[in-house]
């Protein structure tokens, strides 16, 4: 088994880093059990690592890095429900599932993450209807601390299931997952610019209608970038993107130019507004129809950090509206857009969208401008609407303040105390958020 030195790790939006003492990348379960064992007898902490794309320190650690993304492919298929090992990239998933003519039920708007590292941190698209990736998940097999495995279905282990399916990666190292898919679909997706007082007056009626609903608030514009993705028959005829346009709109305008354009307005803060409003009509304007999976997800390559809160559906027009409003009390200039998504209500015991519908707005920073002071204050407003932060992104709060969003916390503690009394996969971030 490989088990090295460790070398600096930081995450993609540049917002986190560490040195591990070692770094471990098992290829099999019995690799992983020996990662656990080596770490124990050592007396380091460990933590489980996907593909670094969350925005807090989750995943950072100084003793043990264990990186399971070779632990991936396809184990079994029993009609909807596809077991897969945890280290599984979103993005292989086409091609595993494409054979059995099934596809996720919903995704969020990249593909890189690991299955085990998207589902330990609630990632989620839109759609009111549809609840995040964890919710799809019916059975997973952990490696506890005690180097044992666990399996924990709806026959077995079953208690610990709303915690496992969800877990910050504090319960153990998720080897295998069974996600209940559905039929291959296609996506028929509308794409335009709005008047953003129609969008915010019309917003729990668009979430109701359309499968898939989000939109993009740009500071300084009265425009909104609306995206509307209609689920269709997989036979139904698919209109894509062409190359070139696909090219241009996806990789040019949406990441080369917005990249550029963010280098150029942090030099030239005062153009941030026209830009804005230039952008938001600039934005794609388009109809197409394509594979879920290719509408769905996008590449981006300019890099952000990112904060997002859950809040009750319906606060979202009042809160979006105190963000335009602090923005212009402060004075700020900001240049990139905030997201607005909606999801189902579910009984995951640290799920963001635990038992209510649910709205979410994030909050994004070029990843060289200091999110600090735009971000503590967005916090204080979502506080003000009983807002949960996402686990994978950046945000302010303690265990003492988060277990009053959560009815089921206390529930959570005690199946970490159960599985992991040693704290062996413990790290700052999770004592800060569930205590030590
Ligand atoms: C550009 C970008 C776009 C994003 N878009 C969305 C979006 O649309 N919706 C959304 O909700 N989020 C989104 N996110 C956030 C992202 O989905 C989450 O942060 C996700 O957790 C990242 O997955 P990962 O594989 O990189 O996991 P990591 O960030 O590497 O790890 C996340 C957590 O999972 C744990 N973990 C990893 N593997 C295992 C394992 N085998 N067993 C147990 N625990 C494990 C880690 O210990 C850590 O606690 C986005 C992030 C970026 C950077």
């Amino acid at each position: 088994m490989s088990i090295e030195t460790g070398r600096p790790w930081r995450n993609w939006g540049r917002s986190e880093s560490s040195t591990p003492a070692f770094v471990s990348r098992p290829t099999s379960v019995d690799e992983v059990i020996e990662t656990v064992r080596f770490a124990r007898e050592r007396g380091l902490t460990i933590r489980p690592v996907g593909a670094s794309h969350s925005f807090t320190a989750i995943a950072a650690t100084d003793g043990v890095q264990l990186d399971v993304s070779a632990i991936d492919g396809l184990i079994a298929v029993d009609g909807t429900m596809v077991t897969l090992g945890a280290g599984t990239h979103l993005h292989q998933l086409p091609e595993l599932l494409a054979p059995y003519g099934l596809a996720l039920q919903n995704m969020g708007d990249i593909n890189v993450q690991t299955l085990a590292g998207a589902t330990s941190t609630g990632t989620h698209g839109t759609g009111s209807a549809f609840g995040g990736l964890a919710t799809q998940i019916r059975e997973v097999t952990l490696v506890t601390a005690a180097g044992e495995l666990l399996h924990v279905s709806r026959t077995q282990n079953a208690e610990l299931l709303p915690a496992a399916v969800l877990g910050l990666g504090a319960l153990g190292v998720l080897v295998a997952m069974t996600i209940e898919c559905v039929p291959a679909f296609v996506l028929r997706a509308v794409e335009r610019p709005e008047s953003a007082a129609t969008v915010l007056a019309e917003w729990e009626q668009r979430i109701a209608e359309h499968d898939h609903f989000e939109f993009y608030s740009w500071p300084h514009a009265e425009l909104v970038s609306t995206k509307t993705n209609t689920r269709m028959p997989a036979d139904t005829p698919r209109k894509p993107l062409g190359p070139v346009q696909e090219w241009f709109d996806n990789r040019v305008m949406a990441n080369t130019v917005f990249g550029a354009s963010l280098e150029m307005l942090r030099l030239m803060p005062a153009m941030i507004p026209p830009m804005n409003r230039l952008s938001v009509k600039l934005e794609a304007n388009r109809e197409f129809s394509d594979y879920s999976w290719d509408v769905f997800s996008t590449v981006r390559t300019t890099r952000f950090r990112e904060m997002e809160y859950a809040l009750p559906v319906e606060h979202v027009p009042a809160a979006l509206t105190a963000i335009h409003d602090l923005i212009a009390a402060k004075g700020w200039r900001i240049s990139f857009p905030i997201e607005v998504r909606a999801s189902a209500a579910d009984d995951l015991w640290l799920s963001t969208g635990h038992g209510r519908a649910t709205g979410y707005i994030a909050a994004h920073r070029f990843w060289k401008d200091d999110p600090t002071e735009y971000f503590r204050e967005i916090e204080a407003i979502m506080r003000d609407h009983e807002g949960r932060p996402h686990w994978g992104k950046m945000h302010g709060r303690t265990a003492e303040d988060l277990r009053p969003a959560y009815p089921r916390f206390d529930d959570f503690l005690a199946v970490r105390d159960r599985l992991d009394p040693d704290r062996l996969f413990a790290n700052p971030y999770l004592s800060r958020v569930l205590g030590a």
